[in-house]
Formats: structure tokens, sequence, C-alpha cells
């Protein structure tokens, strides 16, 4: 019951707002178009931001947003580059990154993805942690290359690497490594707006993967890396450290919380995170308490991430 309440409460927020609230006008939404150079443009709306890279040879799009967004993306896209989007991949089976595939498909493009993304998008999905039934997709928007640990494109003179972080916020995520241009795309592992990040137990994600992502993405930063979220301006190498380090922590408490024998509530109780929040709660967005469940309920249940 406290589980379920817990999930409920989470449907308002989620790793993406706009996708959660199910009275989003998106005739509304407007979409913020950000040179992050060498090619590499954010696009932001209000969840499930984008990237594209754009050269001579056309337009490579990281997740396509929901489906009543998607001829935003495309004229965002077309303000940008007059070139076709020959390729998209998919960060993760949230439907704010994959909903509008088909209509990318129908474009000619052809879509790249985790292995378990594709599973998911075709068998359909119920995601507890937002009481959401995804229906399984049309067969035109599956992805048509998926992978299992990494994979590398070489597109617009760059260099794209994909990385699978195992059971971090899904089961399923890519990062997106730009490395000539220095971004990454963190599928949800980094918290949108610079708050806590969300792991979606229900879709496959734990802490424990959480961190391991940061990890992988600390090994590929440097100073000058900037870290994309779902929602906000991309983070710097220093707020991925920080994130990390606050998540390490919120492991080790809460970790000596379920060691001395404490319930869920108990340990929500102690307040674990109290000296954390000030910097990594903003508005209702994944309080304390509810990083705390979280961490109490993935821990509890944790198997360690499978090895890279
Ligand atoms: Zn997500």
């Amino acid at each position: 019951m406290r589980r379920f309440f817990m999930a409920a409460a989470l449907a308002a927020l989620s790793c993406s707002s706009a996708f959660a609230q199910p009275k989003v006008d998106y005739s509304k939404l407007e979409i913020k178009t950000t040179d992050l150079g060498l090619g590499v443009y954010l696009l932001n709306w209000r969840g499930g931001d984008s990237l594209i890279l754009v050269g001579d040879e056309g337009v490579l799009l990281v997740d396509t947003s929901v489906a009543p967004m998607g001829d935003k993306i495309k004229a965002a896209v077309a303000r940008i580059s007059s070139k076709p989007i020959r390729i998209v991949i998919n960060t993760h089976a949230h439907a704010d990154h994959f909903g509008a595939n088909e209509l990318m498909a129908k474009g000619g493009a052809m879509i790249v993805a985790h292995d378990k993304l594709r599973e998911r998008m075709a068998q359909g999905q119920y995601l507890a942690a937002f009481n959401q039934t995804i229906p399984p997709s049309p067969p035109a928007a599956l992805p048509t290359v998926t992978f299992a640990d990494a994979m590398t494109l070489h597109f617009a003179g760059e260099t794209v690497q994909l990385f699978h972080p195992p059971n971090a916020h899904t089961d399923n995520d890519t990062l997106v490594h730009f490395k000539r241009a220095n971004v990454i795309h963190a599928s949800g592992t980094i918290g949108g707006d610079g708050g806590y990040p969300f792991f979606d137990m229900s879709s496959g994600g734990s802490l424990l993967g959480t961190i391991a992502s940061e990890e992988k993405m600390l090994s590929l930063a440097d100073a000058k890396t900037r870290i994309v979220a779902d929602e906000g301006n991309p983070a710097s190498s220093e707020d991925l450290k920080a994130s990390r380090d606050a998540l390490v922590m919120i492991r080790t408490r809460v970790q000596k919380l379920i060691d001395d024998g404490k319930t869920e509530d108990e340990a929500v109780a102690a307040k674990p995170t109290k000296d954390l929040d000030a910097r990594w709660v903003h508005g209702a967005f994944l309080t304390g308490d509810a990083i705390t469940r979280l961490a109490y309920q993935s821990l509890k249940g944790a198997k360690p991430p499978a090895a890279r």
C-alpha cells in the first residue's frame, strides 16, 4: 500500500513531468533550441529533452518526445537544418523519449536503441511508477538496430558512443556520448533541473545502477563536458560528481538503516537526506522522503548491476 501511494505521488512528477500529467496541452508547449557547438543542439520542451547532431549527410536525433510533439520536433530540426532526420536514438522506453518514433521512421529515419527497449515497446508496458499503461507500439515505430552493451556510430564528423548502464534509470538506458562536441545525454540517470535522479524500479531501474551510470559518465567527462538530463540546462561534470556523491551518501546511510533493522517508515523518519535536500529537492519533485523510500526499496531488493 505504501509503495502504491508513493507510486501515485510520483505519477505527477516522474522523470518527465510533461508526459505524466494527463492534461498537458502540447499545442502550447514551445521548443527552446540551444547550440552546444560542433553541430550539436539541445531541444528543450518540458521533459524528455532531445539532442540533435547536424551535418552534410543529415540529422541524428536523440529521443523523439511524446507523439503530439513530433511535428514540433521536426519543425525545430528544420529551423536548424534542411537535411532529413536519418538516425534516431531512443535513450529509454519512457513514453516521452520514443513517442514520435513512427513519424520519424516514416520520414526515413533508422531507429537505434538498446535490445530491451525494443522488447518493451513491442510488448507494451505497465509502469507502476507512473501508474501508466503504454500499449504495444506499431512495428513501424520499433528500433531496427539494437545493441546489448555498447555501439559506436560515425556520423557528421562526430563519434557517437552508445553505452548501456544496466538497471539505472530503467533496464534499457543508453548513454549517448558525442565525443567531439563533449556532450553526454544521461538517459535520465542524472536528475532533471538539478534535482535528485529518479530510478524507475517498475522499469528495472535501481539506485546502484544509477550510481554506476553516473560513474560511467564521470569516466567519459572532463571539466567542460555538458551532461543532458530530461529537463533544464545541461549539468556540468562538477554537478555530475556532486550528484554521484549525494547518491553514494544516500546509499551508505539507507543501507545502515536497513542493516540496523529499521522499517521503511522508520528509515524515512530518520531523515537520512536532510543535509542534502536543500540542494537536490526542487519543489515537489522527489522530496527527501521520496528518495529515501526509493533507496530503501531498491537496496532491499537490490541485485548488483550486471558486469559491463
Ligand atoms: Zn525516463
